[in-house]
């Protein structure tokens, strides 16, 4: 899920001037730009800034999707807007359609991470040059969306993919990793419950191959209502669709139990925040994390010179609305840091903002029934210490979310939330347990929920 989509207001995606997509929302249009695994370059955020003052309302959203989508585009501005951005290389490189199907997830430390087993940004490259290279691909979903994990320690791996695909260690003897892959949900986790395993392995020079033959299976198989991955799977169970694949390809897929019994080490997701060393000796990257997602274009632009200056002219959008500055001096990396903290981004766990996260609310969406940006401001002014992942949201389509929080407060009026716990044995957000609570309501029943998880 998008942090901002279609649903925000009901209303289908405007006729698209350029190869852009721009959709309505209660407060002007929602111009998407989807990033290659994330990576902005400064001049690319600066020409965002620019074309966000110009042609909209300076807002600028981080997703939950690593990318970043402007606010408020104004009325009779979308191809002036779409021009400015594709001028600075921001888009597909096909046609139209081709936005559409850039749906890969990776790590922000792809390829910097020491304890990866991979480096996935070449593949990554390749995958997204074969989705945009293939014009029948252009029939997939906009939400068809895949995951490519070298293992690193900063992943987010409980976002749902299509499909998904994760490095895994040699077998013995072996000289390679492996990239296990599964459908339509998360990889399992290491000490996580978990109802799905790994269908198959390959290696890594068999990933590009498997995609586009898994790609056409689905578009083969999948009827005109089936849009997703989980959608086809009601119809043929996961070994048809690895049957059929496997005809398209010239090797056979590894199945074997030492596919099925692997799980994932869990990622850390605190090192989205500070400063941690890099691959290289004497670099390290800084992260850190938008307040509600949300930056405007003078911190853009400060993030920019930033990274010019300090960052070899890089910054990676996180799928926790933050971002990543790569390849810092680690000499330098406390000042890096400390300049990003006088920005207002939060830089620790510690942060309320790195704690709250909201869909755009009432003043972005007409489904809202709260305006969930201003409430989560004020939730943060009092949120309890220790509870984290709290999640406001307008309606259940909880666009802010694409993974299920640990906690979840669902507007039912203005101001006024019933309040969910995570239960992943349930549906939606998890189980009810406080009705109609105001912001200072909900954080007394966050902290003691919190003191006492099993007491409702
Ligand atoms: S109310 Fe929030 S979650 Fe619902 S569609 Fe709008 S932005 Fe998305």
């Amino acid at each position: 899920m998008h942090a901002a989509h279609a649903s925000e207001t009901g209303m289908r995606p405007s006729a698209c001037p350029g190869l852009l997509r721009i959709v309505a929302a209660r407060d002007g249009g929602i111009c998407r730009i989807k990033l290659p695994g994330g990576a902005l370059r400064a001049d690319q955020a600066n020409a965002i800034a620019d074309a966000s003052d110009e042609y909209a309302s300076g807002v600028i959203e981080l997703t939950n999707r690593a990318n970043l989508q402007l606010r408020g585009v104004r009325a009779g501005h979308e191809a002036a807007l779409i021009g400015a951005l594709l001028s600075a290389g921001l888009g597909p490189t096909g046609d139209a359609a081709a936005d559409d199907v850039r749906n890969l997830m990776i790590s922000p430390t792809a390829g910097r991470d020491p304890l990866a087993l991979f480096d996935t940004t070449t593949l990554a490259a390749d995958i997204l040059s074969l989705l945009q290279s293939e014009p029948h691909f252009a029939a997939l979903s906009p939400k068809f969306a895949m995951m490519l994990d070298g293992g690193e320690r900063l992943a987010m791996v409980e976002h749902p993919h299509d499909v998904w695909f994760c490095a895994m260690p040699a077998v013995q003897g072996a000289k390679h990793v492996r990239f296990a892959f599964g459908f339509a949900g998360c990889p399992p986790i290491d000490g996580a419950p978990s109802d799905s395993a790994a269908l198959a392995a390959i290696a890594p020079d068999q990933v590009v191959p498997t995609v586009a033959a898994l790609l056409r299976t689905f578009l083969e198989l999948a009827t005109p209502d089936q849009s997703r991955m989980r959608d086809l799977l009601t119809t043929y169970d996961a070994e048809i669709i690895l049957t059929h694949a496997q005809r398209n390809l010239g090797f056979p897929l590894q199945r074997d139990a030492s596919v099925t019994a692997w799980r994932r080490p869990a990622a850390d997701p605190s090192l989205r925040f500070g400063m941690h060393a890099q691959m290289h000796a004497h670099t390290s990257y800084v992260g850190a994390q938008a307040s509600l997602g949300r930056i405007d274009t003078a911190t853009l632009r400060e993030l920019a010179a930033i990274s010019h200056a300090c960052a070899g002219g890089m910054l990676h959008v996180t799928p926790w609305q933050g971002i990543v500055l790569p390849d810092v001096d680690t000499a330098i990396a406390p000042d890096v840091l400390a300049r990003v903290a006088a920005l207002g981004l939060a830089c620790s766990a510690d942060d309320p903002f790195a704690r709250v996260i909201a869909c755009a609310g009432s003043t972005g969406c007409a489904k809202s029934l709260a305006d969930t940006k201003a409430d989560a401001q004020r939730l943060a002014t009092c949120l309890p210490d220790g509870v984290a992942d709290i999640h406001l949201t307008g309606c259940l389509r909880s666009c802010a979310a694409a993974h299920r929080a640990a906690w979840t407060l669902l507007a039912q009026a203005p101001g006024i939330y019933d309040l969910y716990r995570r239960d992943d044995t349930q549906p939606g957000p998890g189980a009810c347990v406080a009705h109609h609570l105001t912001i200072e309501q909900a954080a007394d029943a966050l902290a003691r929920l919190a003191r006492s998880p099993i007491d409702a």
